[in-house]
């Protein structure tokens, strides 16, 4: 598959594409990225093009989920090399808009939600999830998908926007994917760019940390000693944890302790100026 994905920047245009697209009865996977594609990403758009026939991959870096001082002016954009990855794969589309087409002059409405967005990213970054979940609410209301797929490596972000179509009634299906890593285990993201050599090799500590976790628990371990032990092994490669934690799978709360509780752990961590998310089941 090599043909060109169509490229829409205004809401006209990407409305007047999924007619047609629906026009031909094709149901349609959105896949909601801020660029910098890697293989994360393609493994979502092919995962979209199993469920759906037309396959559309948003690029937009979306200002308002980014704190004052975080990396929005520094996030990598990289669009034509995004193209060419896409068009080897076979998206139908990507719809790319800037600033002002996605929040026009006067722009005064944002989606907060508590539940599986309380607590872990939203201690640290308190703007996130209703910048995430403001751009995913429209995303979804201009593109009307059927499906969209979304990485585990963003866990809590996956938990956020399936609640956000439940409770808003948008009917997108959310599919889930799970992480691509790198051969060494550290979890792929568009910010391992920023990493010196140095910073890389020291890295994957955050997913054998977790693997540790995960392993202890089975063996007995309490979920709070086990993620405990792993912050303290992070910590020691000379990274600043911002929170290790053993949550319910499903809802993100603490573990009320019960048998057969599913468990997600989930770490986020400072290595220099580079922050790192990751998680695993248990
Ligand atoms: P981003 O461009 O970082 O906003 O990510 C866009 C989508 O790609 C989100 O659904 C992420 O969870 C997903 N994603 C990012 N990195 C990975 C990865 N290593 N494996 C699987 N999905 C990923």
């Amino acid at each position: 598959m090599t043909s060109k994905p169509v490229v829409v920047e205004t809401v006209r245009e990407l409305k007047a594409l999924t007619s047609a697209f629906r026009s031909e009865k094709a149901r349609i996977a959105l896949v909601p990225t801020m660029g910098a594609l890697h293989a994360g990403h393609m493994a979502l758009v092919r995962r979209a093009q199993e469920v759906a026939e037309k396959v559309v991959v948003s690029i937009f870096v979306n200002p308002t989920q980014f704190g004052p001082t975080e990396d929005f002016s520094r996030y990598p954009r990289t669009f034509d090399a995004d193209f060419e990855k896409l068009s080897e794969l076979g998206a139908d589309a990507i719809y790319a808009p800037d600033a002002a087409e996605m929040y026009p002059r006067g722009f005064s409405t944002r989606i907060t939600m508590s539940g599986p967005a309380d607590g872990l990213e939203s201690d640290f970054r308190p703007q996130f999830f209703a910048g995430v979940a403001t751009v995913v609410g429209k995303l979804f209301i201009r593109c009307a998908p059927d499906f969209a797929a979304f990485g585990e490596k963003d866990y809590q972000q996956l938990k956020v926007v399936t609640r956000l179509s439940k409770d808003l009634d948008l009917g997108v299906e959310i599919v889930p994917v799970p992480t691509t890593r790198e051969p060494d285990g550290l979890a792929l993201s568009s910010r391992n760019a920023y990493l010196s050599a140095e910073e890389r090799a020291i890295a994957p500590v955050i997913y054998t940390a977790l693997k540790s976790a995960a392993l202890n628990i089975r063996g007995g371990a309490t979920p709070a000693d086990a993620a405990q032990k792993a912050a303290d092994t992070i910590t020691a490669k000379g990274l600043k944890v911002d929170y290790v934690a053993a949550c319910h799978a499903e809802t993100l709360a603490p573990l009320s302790g019960d048998e057969g509780e599913p468990i997600r752990l989930l770490a986020a961590a400072w290595l220099g100026g580079t922050r790192l998310i990751d998680n695993i089941g248990v």
